[in-house]
């Protein structure tokens, strides 16, 4: 067996997977793979990529499959001796769950857990438009975006909890309360 801790955080958009990462980061050593946050610095560096990719991100749809897991792969040989893994807003479509595990077997070093946080779509929407009025990130300002977001997610994202609980990895978190408190049930969820 792998000694490496690999995390999938998992939860739909405004789930607080981003807030909740950063301690898990700092407490287990683990290095942080964001799509969303990858995308957003290719978005930044004007790549070719950010470009194709903006449109998408900004109708609120997915991002292909290729470019992503693509992405993923190239972060991951970057970085062959971390800790392990706490990967953010991937995957988010079966395709991208089946890349990563072929990745991740070919190395021995499978998924631990998915810690799916769980909260009710119209506390996602108000956290959402809260962030959206100081984060200046484009997909937040727009309730419509935010809700195509929410649907994308419960069409091709949530049924990856099946995905997971068929190998035994799934594990439900209510993510509804203080920071502290989820982190709390996300440090026991590990164990
Ligand atoms: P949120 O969880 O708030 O939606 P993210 O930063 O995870 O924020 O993602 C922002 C956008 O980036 C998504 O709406 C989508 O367009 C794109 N994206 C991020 N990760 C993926 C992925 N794994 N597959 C496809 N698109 C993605």
């Amino acid at each position: 067996m792998s000694e490496k801790l690999n995390i999938v955080l998992f939860g739909p958009p405004g789930a607080g997977k981003g807030t909740q990462s950063a301690f898990l980061i700092d407490r287990y050593g683990l290095m942080h793979l964001s799509t969303g946050d990858l995308l957003r610095a290719e978005i930044h560096a004007e790549t070719d990529l950010g470009k194709a990719a903006r449109e998408l991100m900004d109708a609120g749809e997915l991002v292909a499959d290729h470019i992503v897991i693509g992405m993923i792969r190239n972060k991951m040989e970057a970085n062959l001796d971390a800790k392990g893994f706490i990967f953010d807003g991937f995957p988010r479509t079966r395709a991208q769950a089946e890349a990563l595990d072929g990745m991740l077997n070919a190395k021995s070093e499978p998924i631990t857990c998915m810690l799916a946080l769980e909260v009710p779509e119209e506390e996602l929407v108000k956290r959402l438009l809260g962030r959206g009025a100081t984060s200046g990130r484009s997909d937040d300002q727009d309730e419509g975006v935010i809700r195509k977001r929410i649907n994308e997610y419960e069409e091709k994202t949530a049924p990856l909890k099946e995905y997971y609980a068929s190998q035994g990895k799934y594990k439900g978190i209510d993510g509804v309360g203080s920071i502290e408190d989820i982190t709390s049930r996300l440090v026991e969820a590990i164990g």
